[in-house]
Order: C-alpha cells, then structure tokens, then sequence
C-alpha cells in the first residue's frame, strides 16, 4: 500500500502483532512524515514579502539561472513537520540515555537562561571590544576555574569539540618539539588500544605515525609493553584517564614519568573528566595537555542539540605554544589577545570559541560550587556502579571490581543464544531506551557501554536495570524473536547499516515532473 507520498505505507512495521495497515500510514499518534521539499509547492509561503524593487543585477555570468529550490509552505506545515520528527528522536529530555563515552546528562535549565541574557546572546565577534568588556571577563573567568579544577597553569578555549581539542594539544606539542629543534625526529605517537578512535585520527591527522599500546587483561595500559615502545622519536601519548573501559590508570603517573624521561609529552583525553572533577587534578598526574568537553562535564547541549565545545589545559611547557587568542588581564580591565607574535602556532578557528557554552559551562559551575562538583563526579561513578552490581548475575561484567563513571559488559551472557550485542541493543529501542553505546571500546568482545551519569534518581535507574535484567533473561530462555529484527515498535525497523555507511544517499532528487493529464 502506498500512502501519499507515494512511498510504502507504515514501513517497516509489518511483525508488530495484531497491527493493521491504516490509511496513511500513521501509527497511533505519530505520523508518517514525508521529507520537507516533497511536501512543498511553488508560490507557498508563511511570509508576505513586499514586491522585488527592480535593480540592475551587477553579477553577471555568476546571476543565479534556475530556481533556488526551497520547498514553498506554509507555516503551520513548517511547524508541524518539525514537531513531528522531533518526536522520531530520543533526547536527554525524554529519558535516560547510556550512551558510554559520551556524558549524556541533563542541562540544567539555570545554564540556557543565563546564555539567552541579551548581553551574551546577542553578541557579535567584530563588536568593538569596548562594549565586550563582560564576555571577556567570562571568558577569563571560566579559564580561571578550568585551570583550578585541572591544576594546570593554561588553558586554550577555542577549540569547538574534543577532537578539535586533541588537534589543539597535539599541535602544541608538534610546536614545542619543533622549537627544540626535534620536529623532524618526533615521528611517533602511542595510543592504548582501548583509545576513542579520534585520538589516532588525530595523532594521523598532524603526520605522526601511530603505535597502539595493548591493553592487560585488567583492562589497563600494559605498562611493560609501553615501555617498551619508548625512544628518542616518540612525540607523545595519548591516553584517557579513566579509560575507555570505565576504569582508572592505576599507573598514570609512571607513565608519564617514563614518556617524560624520553622528551615526549603526556596528551591526555579529558573527555571523561565527568568521573574525577572535583576529586583529581590531572595536573597532578603529570599530564601536559588535555581537552575538556564542556559537553559532557559541564552539561552543555551535545550533538544535535548544540554545538560543542573543548577547551584544552596546558601545562607550562606547551603554554607558549598555545593557540590565539588569549585573555589577559591589563589595567584597564580584560582584553583578548588576537594577533600576538611569539610562539603560539597560530590560530585554530576564527573568533574566539563558542560563547554560549562558556556561559552555560560556568553557570554550572557556579550552581555547583567545589563541593557541588565533587558531588556529581561521586554520583556519576556511584551510579554506573549500582548497575554493574545490580546487573552482575545476568550480564557479564567485562573487567573485576569497581568501575568509575560507566559499566562495561562483553557478550558472554548471550554466548549459545543467537542473540547478538546489536539484538540486544535494537531490543532496548522497544523498550523505551536509547541503546548503550556498543561494540566500544574495542578491546572488549561484544562491548556494551553504560554510562547513566549523575543526573539519574534511583528510581529511574531501578527501572532501567529492571529492563537490561529482563532483556538477558529473555535472551538466555530463548525469546529470540523479541531479538531478531528489532527495533519492532520504533518508526522503522532494523536499517541497512553497512548500506547506510558504504552507500550513503546525501542527496535528495527530485521526481520527474508529472507529466500533465491528457
Ligand atoms: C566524546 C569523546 C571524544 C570526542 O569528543 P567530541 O566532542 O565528540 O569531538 C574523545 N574522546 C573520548 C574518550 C570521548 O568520550
């Protein structure tokens, strides 16, 4: 059956018990929503805009030939088609949501008021600094605690994300080798097997050539091994602390110890500092560079939701090297230093960073307070370890002992069960949840990462647990049909995903136009 759009009606939920066809293929109170520009038509609009004045077009051969292509439409078809896919999606707003690695906590709301005060929002980059003097201070303020709470003397604030941090730090670090004459000998970079994919895309990015480090069975850097691995043209490491498997080098400061002791620098992925803030000062563990999200940590809106935001600390050695601009504090007050000579490697965005996520990351802070922060780091790390206990007789715990701020479970729970870790993902969809993240880190078999963050009552993690134990059980008593092909309740089915990675449509064509009736 085809709805209107002409695609196939309620696609995808055929298998869902019971459920008839209905005429259009909306299913309850969601709608089958068809793509913006197919629902638009030429000449309607949700504006009226006076005539165009007639002016002598000064473009040339560069004048625009063919239409635009916007959908023409009204506005309450513009309102309603965005209602509508935003109920599609699951958000931090609607749930909790264990995506590990990625901090999925709540925004407090104190943050977005305080971003949307004119003063902030309405802030343009070319404004002359005489009307700025406040944003600046922001800005100088929030350093001020991002060095307190990390225990480094520098920080970079405009790096956008934290893989845009990594190539901050690391271009400081190629700088400062560089400044000492060992540019060209400084080829390498160590990265522990278990490391977010972005650091080696990071360390290849700058030119460096890439030695992963194995992990021990404990799930930890294989200090021997890393050992090892040291000489004369090692420019770095890359290390999480905690590490990708939820758990805390025990070893840190050996290993910086030991990559100090032969002119390499300690890069240091902070993205995890949710786990220790208020509690350890990574400058204390002889880090010398490390990005901190403010999208994860300092709860500002992440992905879709906004954009990001990853300042980097830097240690005095990298300080010189670090990117423009800067804030300094003058006589008359705080300035932004833009075009400063020196050794700073230059610049590595225009402007100066996202201003909303430093209003947002310091009105947390601030709301929080030293003791509030600490608080949230123990919350975090108490509630991802309620669910490894809690899931511990059903589900297979990847490492022994406590985690810090996320649960880490292989597949050997569903070993002889057909079900797969992607089975039991797409099944949690059913259930109301956004998946774990899975099959990460990569060092674990089957890897399903929990990370529930503080923002969780017990409530609302009894409840999850409540779900995750049904769901293995089901898994080992054979209910495999809850497995095969789920998603069943979600708007579509299980997807193509090695289709929708290798072939990926990014473009929408439009139809043949239909040809006139007779
Ligand atoms: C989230 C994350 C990153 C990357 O941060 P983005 O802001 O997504 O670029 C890097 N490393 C780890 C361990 C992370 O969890």
């Amino acid at each position: 059956m085809m709805n209107r759009q002409g695609r196939p009606s309620a696609p995808g939920t055929a298998g869902r018990a019971g459920a008839a066809d209905t005429v259009l293929g909306h299913r309850g109170l969601d709608h089958e929503e068809a793509l913006i520009f197919e629902q638009g038509q030429e000449g309607r609009t949700g504006v009226d805009l006076p005539p165009v004045p007639a002016v002598e077009g000064r473009l040339g051969a560069l004048a625009r030939k063919g239409p635009i292509g916007l959908p023409g439409l009204s506005e309450p078809q513009v309102v309603r088609h965005y209602v509508r896919l935003s109920r599609r999606n699951y958000a931090i707003d609607m749930g909790l949501y264990p995506l590990g690695s990625c901090t999925m906590k709540h925004n407090p709301r104190l943050n977005e008021k305080l971003a949307r005060l004119p003063g902030f929002a309405d802030l343009h980059p070319l404004a002359p600094p005489s009307t700025t003097a406040g944003a600046v201070e922001l800005m100088a303020t929030l350093a001020h605690w991002l060095k307190v709470l990390t225990g480094m003397p520098a920080v970079a604030l405009s790096p956008k994300a934290g893989a845009h941090g990594e190539l901050c730090g690391i271009m400081a670090i190629r700088a400062a080798h560089v400044a000492k004459g060992e540019g060209a000998v400084r080829t390498r970079i160590l990265v522990p097997e278990s490391a977010h994919g972005t650091n080696p895309a990071t360390a290849a990015y700058c030119g460096f050539k890439v030695d992963p480090v194995p992990a021990t069975a404990d799930g930890r850097v294989d200090l021997a091994a890393l050992k090892a691995k040291l000489g004369p043209d090692v420019a770095a490491i890359m290390l999480t602390n905690p590490n990708t498997c939820g758990l805390f080098e025990r070893d840190i400061r050996e290993i910086a110890d030991a990559v100090h002791g032969v002119g390499g620098y300690f890069y240091c992925d902070g993205a995890n500092f949710n786990a220790i803030v208020g509690r350890v000062r990574p400058g204390d563990l002889g880090v010398d560079a490390m990005h901190i999200n403010l999208h994860k940590t300092f709860s500002t809106p992440h992905g879709g939701g906004g954009p990001g935001s990853g300042p980097v600390v830097l240690s005095a050695a990298l300080a010189p090297f670090a990117p423009l601009p800067w804030v300094v504090e003058t006589d008359s007050g705080f300035a932004l230093v833009e075009d400063a000579a020196g050794q700073s490697f230059g610049r590595l965005t225009a402007f100066h960073g996202q201003m909303g996520m430093y209003v947002r990351a310091l009105a947390y802070m601030f709301s929080h307070g030293a003791d509030g922060l600490a608080q949230a780091s123990s919350d975090a790390v108490l509630a991802a370890n309620y669910i490894q206990a809690r899931l511990a007789d059903v589900m297979t715990a990847a490492f022994d002992g406590p985690c810090m701020h996320e649960a880490l479970f292989d597949d050997r729970f569903l070993k002889d069960t057909g079900v797969t870790t992607l089975d039991f993902a797409k099944a949690m969809i059913d259930e109301g949840y956004h998946p774990m993240t899975m099959y990460f880190p990569l060092v674990v078999h089957g890897a399903m990462l929990i990370e529930p963050t503080e923002s969780e009552s017990r409530e609302s993690l009894d409840e999850f647990i409540a779900v995750m134990r049904r769901l293995a059980e089901a898994a080992r008593a054979g209910e495999t049909e809850r497995f095969a092909g789920a998603p069943h309740y979600a708007p579509r089915r299980r997807l193509d995903e090695t289709a929708a990675a290798r072939k990926p449509v990014l473009r929408w064509t439009p139809p043949a136009p239909a040809q006139a009736a007779e």
